[in-house]
């Protein structure tokens, strides 16, 4: 039986995209090879970074100004590879600091040029969106994370500025339609929301490019994958055809509006449960909260390991907090069923009654 998969990434993906992947693996559409061993300069790889680019370029409703990029070496190489690519030496990007990912990215901008801080809710722990913040007129570009995926809070709306907008969407990403002609750049690991890990997107519109005077390493310049179709090196082909599976089922099963229903009416459910049992407690603001990862903790530390035992016992991975938030995640992607969310909320009940009395009592 298959587990509830609640991980935060690489995390749970479609039944119907591992069946096709395991297929590929031993025969690529039926043509005698796996497709871990073609060449990706073949017609066959081609077609499907072709196809993989195409359903990006779709799901977004992107114009031609944008280029869809798949790379190497993860959304932390683009913590580098922005402002290499962006920012000049003496200039400033704008870096909005609402999580440990974004304070990773903040760490390296700050070796390309000024860095400066717009905003940051690292007074509480993260536990909060700071919303509202001028960005100064001159600043090459704003980062933002959409979401936090650490720490449990998301961006329900595009901040407005006048700077190009760029977005860290690891964990976000297809969760959401969204008017994606508002950003500049926008990148993500894939193996959180659409694919397996080993190949990051990258969205860039292409008028942001250039602009810099260093010398860029050739494999780090987008310009020259741009021009190489993501073939300047070996791309990771499996992955890469893992994310195409993941795109296609995304569209198929409706698009961003669908997946952007799903989140709400899982994240609902989850939410709605976690605020009646006294025994857990929520983490972040609740105006803030990730429809991805919901962050939360039993009252009484005591109790947590009882609840993940009970939560292994029932066949259920991942909800153990990250190392540096402790509590408790569970992180609901696309792929995660209504009925997995269903089956952790029956489970907090359960425990909750169990437990009900203990936690009156220390009141
Ligand atoms: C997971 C994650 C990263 C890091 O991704 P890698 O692919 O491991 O480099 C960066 N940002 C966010 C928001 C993430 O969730």
């Amino acid at each position: 039986m298959k587990m509830h998969n609640f991980n935060s990434g690489p995390a749970i993906l479609p039944q119907e995209v591992l069946d096709q992947a395991a297929e590929a693996v031993l025969n690529f559409n039926n043509i005698g090879l796996s497709i871990l061993e073609i060449g990706h300069r073949t017609t066959w790889f081609g077609e499907v970074m072709t196809e993989a680019r195409s359903l990006v370029k779709e799901l977004m409703q992107l114009s031609d100004d944008y280029e869809v990029l798949f790379l190497h070496g993860g959304a932390t190489t683009q913590f580098m590879q922005v402002p290499m690519n962006l920012l000049d030496d003496g200039e400033t990007a704008a870096y909005s600091e609402n999580g440990i990912w974004g304070s990773k990215a903040i760490k390296e901008a700050k070796l390309f040029g000024n860095v400066n801080v717009v905003a940051s809710s690292k007074d509480k722990k993260h536990s909060y969106i700071v919303k509202n913040f001028n960005v100064p007129a001159d600043a090459k570009y704003l980062h933002i994370t959409t979401n936090n995926t650490v720490e449990g809070t998301q961006w329900h709306h595009i901040p407005g500025t006048n700077v190009p907008l760029v977005a860290d969407m690891s964990s976000d990403i297809f969760s959401r339609p969204f008017d994606f002609s508002k950003f500049a750049l926008i990148y993500a690991g894939a193996q959180k929301n659409m694919g397996t890990s080993g190949v990051t997107l990258v969205v860039v519109r292409k008028d942001v490019l250039g602009k810099v005077k260093r010398a860029i390493p050739a494999i780090m310049d987008y310009r020259n994958h741009i021009e190489a179709g993501s073939l300047l090196n070996t791309p990771p082909v499996f992955a890469v055809y893992v994310a195409m599976l993941t795109l296609g089922w995304i569209k198929k099963e409706g698009g961003l509006a669908e997946m952007g229903k799903r989140s709400k009416e899982k994240a609902n459910l989850f939410y709605n449960t976690l605020d009646a049992l006294p025994v857990f407690t929520p983490i972040v603001a609740k105006e803030d909260r990730s429809l991805m990862n919901a962050t939360f903790a039993v009252k009484d530390p005591e109790l947590e390991k009882e609840f993940l035992n009970l939560c292994k016992e029932s066949g259920m991975v991942g909800v153990k907090g990250h190392r540096s938030v402790g509590g408790l995640r569970v992180s609901m992607y696309n792929a995660l069923p209504l009925q997995s969310v269903q089956a952790i909320c029956d489970l907090m009940k359960e425990f909750n009654e169990k437990h009900a009395d203990v936690v009156m009592g220390n009141a």
